[in-house]
């Protein structure tokens, strides 16, 4: 294992930008849905790098992937092109299955693929559409622009002034249908607000969206950065109400860790940039595609996007068994799910989870996210419940030593 690092939260403190919160774990391997520390300690990986792991760490597909793709191309610049960036981008739109015309743009991150999505959007609003649509506690990415659709204040004032003409709404079909009209652009939305805790849309909502966004001329545009790839069950989560957007945008769990992002449009909204309108040096270059491209197909053959929403439902149903005194419900789709507590101890169940060798991330004071690989099973399952059990008990047992305490 690793020579040194025995005083990585100095080298943390001293060398890293202080721009994230607290590391409290320093990893060196990771198998499937495992990572083990340099002492040796295995640990559950319920986040999966924040959905990122669809196949989990290490998959022979993916190592196979990017190490004969760095033994034969990488990176030419997009002066020119690869066979992997083209079957990428046709494998995307097959698997959009919009029936539509289709274009691909990629970029290197979630971020990268939402300005692209943004710039898309000024390009189709021109000056008759200068509005935007976004919604309240919805995440973006940390870019200006990206930021700038972010409907979380706390992130967003310190940068600003960010570009304009940006409006938050909340999420009721009636806010959307009041704040619609000719002079809106595009309305972003994710179909599931992963960062917020795992907020489902009330029903109907992207149905709504369609019609209304449709009858304006406005485009809708789906953030399926978090939920893509098979992660809610379906290859992107916009599917399961039957529409067809203008434009998607993915990133996270196509990749597997190798970092990528893309803008898929449909339709017209496939037409609007032109040579010059936006760029970038690393963008789908060979190695990034051939890595995307075995994931997905290995996704594909292994029926993960079938497995992820059967196996949800089981996570699902035996999380929700777990029940009181802390455990208050549990919301999303598939493999991400948030289980929403009782008390504002998230922070504390991470902690006690990860002593009992169990990752799992807080978003917000009472919610714990989840989005392990989409290749875990009844024995994952079994251990994840057995470990988050330990922890919750472990929380109670703190809180209740406190209540005596200051009684
Ligand atoms: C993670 C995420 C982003 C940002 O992606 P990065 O790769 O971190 O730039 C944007 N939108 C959503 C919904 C995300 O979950």
């Amino acid at each position: 294992m690793s020579a040194g690092h025995t005083h990585w939260r100095d080298e943390v403190d001293q060398d890293l930008m202080h721009n994230s919160g607290e590391r409290t774990a320093l990893f060196t391997r990771g198998e499937g849905a495992y990572l083990w520390d340099a002492q040796g300690k295995r640990y559950l990986d319920f986040l999966g790098g924040i959905a990122v792991t669809s196949l989990g760490h290490s998959h022979p597909v993916f190592v196979e992937a990017v190490s004969r793709q760095a033994a034969t191309l990488t990176q030419v610049s997009n002066y020119f092109v690869t066979p992997p960036q083209l079957e990428l981008a046709a494998t995307l739109k097959r698997l959009a299955g919009t029936g539509e015309a289709g274009r691909v743009y990629f970029g290197n991150s979630g971020a990268e693929a939402n300005e692209a999505a943004f710039k898309l959007a000024r390009l189709h609003g021109g000056a008759d559409r200068p509005r935007i649509l976004a919604l309240e506690q919805s995440f973006h990415g940390r870019t200006m622009g990206t930021l700038a659709l972010t409907g979380k204040p706390a992130m967003r004032t310190p940068f600003e002034p960010v570009p304009g003409g940006v409006e938050f709404l909340d999420s009721r079909i009636e806010s959307l249908e009041a704040a619609m009209d000719d002079r809106v652009a595009a309305l972003f939305l994710e179909p599931i607000k992963g960062e917020a805790g795992v907020l489902e849309l009330p029903e109907g909502y992207l149905r709504a969206a369609r019609e209304l966004t449709q009858r304006h001329g406005a485009l809708l545009i789906i953030d399926e950065i978090q939920t893509g790839a098979g992660r809610t069950g379906a290859w992107f989560a916009f599917q399961h109400e039957g529409i067809v957007p203008d434009a998607i945008t993915v990133a996270k769990g196509i990749g597997n860790g190798f970092p990528i992002g893309a803008l898929i449009t449909f339709g017209s909204a496939s037409s609007l940039f032109y040579p010059g309108t936006h760029g970038s040096t690393f963008g789908g270059n060979a190695l990034a595609t051939a890595t995307a491209s075995a994931v997905l197909a290995e996704i594909e053959r292994a029926g993960l996007v079938e497995a992820a929403a059967r196996t949800g439902e089981k996570l699902r149903a035996a999380i929700e068994a777990i029940g009181a005194p802390l455990v208050e419900g549990v919301r999303g789709r598939g493999l991400l799910l948030g289980i929403a507590l009782t008390a504002p101890v998230a922070t504390a169940v991470v902690t006690a989870a990860l002593e009992r060798g169990l990752v799992l991330n807080a978003t917000g004071d009472s919610t714990i996210r989840i989005a392990p690989a989409l290749t875990i099973g009844d024995v994952e399952i079994d251990e994840f419940i057995t470990l988050f059990s330990a922890s919750l008990t472990a929380v109670v047992e703190t809180i209740e030593i406190q209540a005596e305490v200051s009684a």
